[in-house]
């Protein structure tokens, strides 16, 4: 008698655990609010571009900011990696800020919104970091570099991409190997598909894809072009080296497909640019991962590893913050914008109330976010 009212508890308690455990897991799939700016035209979802991704995971909001006078129009891409945050904040702090008086720009922050239900798997990464502003905190999801398994399954063993690379497998549900996308294939190649729509029906001149590495990567603080954006790409380098942001300039690899760099130029024949910045929290030789890790960059591998000359990025006690990673980020979007008004005086990008990269190093994210509304 003993023993079954023991086994009942047990039970019990295992039932508590699971069910507490299933809301957590399903917590991922909520989606975090995003307060636009007065400048926001309207606001769309990709599958008005592509109706193939209605009712998916791979649908995602899109905002629109259109000017009054027409110049050129700009694409920015947050969220592809979804556990790359500088990238995704970086759109939202411009959604969050930004008028257009010329031009259009069109931001979408959860470029792979299926990505963000996730968590990395082996990783032990935590499911969300949070902001202090001025409005209280703000939690926001940290999620994984791969469509979800749930939306999409099982990975091939070798994946043939829509341009022809042999990949790994787990390289299918990677939205930055699956371009241009296939409008039949899997849910990554759709969500890659709606891009490529997007870009086409809005006319887009100049895609940016704003991306995060591990600081051991070569590829890091970088500008990754396609050469038909290579006069652009290195005068904005030559801008932000002026302005004591130090970036290196990485040609798009022409044998390398399916990356957002290589197709959006080659299939819309539009600029093309990816931006990279530093991030510890993403790297191999990283200790715990901590919504700390994620906001702060701090940790003491890194600066040991630094000291040992095995970075590509220079990384001191301080780290490299998120404030100073999206700082970057914001810098080289309005260093590419001017000088795209320099090459192309019709493509001109007027933006009004564009966080500052210097005033965001001093005064961190938070008052750029707006109150709940
Ligand atoms: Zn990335």
């Amino acid at each position: 008698m003993k023993g079954n009212f023991i086994s009942a508890l047990l039970l019990l308690f295992a039932i508590a655990i699971c069910f507490l455990s299933t809301l957590k897991f399903l917590s991922m799939q909520k989606k975090e609010a995003i307060f636009p700016s007065r400048g926001l035209t309207s606001r769309k979802m990709l599958s008005s571009y592509f109706p193939g991704l209605k009712k998916t995971w791979g649908d995602t909001d899109v905002y629109l900011y259109e000017g009054q006078e027409k110049g050129g129009n700009l694409l920015i891409l947050g969220g592809a990696h979804a556990n790359e945050p500088a990238g995704f904040i970086t759109a939202v702090l411009l959604i969050e800020n930004i008028q257009v008086s010329t031009g259009k720009i069109i931001i979408v922050p959860r470029a792979n919104n299926s990505g963000f239900t996730h968590s990395q798997p082996q990783e032990g990464n935590p499911q969300r970091y949070s902001l202090e502003s001025p409005w209280g905190r703000r939690h926001f999801r940290h999620g994984s570099r791969l469509t979800n398994p749930v939306h999409q399954w099982p990975d091939p063993s070798i994946y043939v991409n829509p341009a022809g690379q042999k990949l790994s497998g787990a390289d299918s549900r990677n939205l930055n190997r699956c371009y241009p996308g296939r409008k039949t294939g899997s849910l990554t190649e759709k969500i890659a598909s709606g891009i490529m729509e997007l870009i086409k029906k809005e006319k887009i001149d100049l895609a940016l894809d704003l991306h995060e590495a591990a600081p051991e990567y070569p590829v890091i603080n970088a500008i990754v072009f396609h050469e038909n954006s290579a006069d652009l790409a290195a005068l904005a380098l030559m801008e932000l080296q002026i302005e004591g942001f130090d970036f290196r300039l990485e040609a798009s690899p022409t044998n390398l497909r399916g990356l957002s760099h290589r197709e959006w130029g080659d299939h819309a024949q539009i600029m093309a640019i990816l931006l990279e910045s530093a991030n510890a929290s993403h790297g191999r030789l990283k200790g715990k991962t901590s919504p700390a890790l994620i906001v702060e960059g701090k940790d003491k591998n890194y600066t040991k590893a630094a000291k040992l000359g095995r970075l590509f990025v220079p990384y001191g006690e301080d780290g490299i913050p998120l404030k100073l990673r999206v700082a970057r980020h914001l810098a080289a979007v309005k260093s590419i914008l001017s000088n795209l008004e320099e090459l192309y005086p019709e493509k001109r990008i007027e933006i009004k109330n564009m966080p500052s990269s210097s005033e965001l190093k001093k005064v961190g994210i938070g008052p750029f976010l707006n109150p709940p509304n």
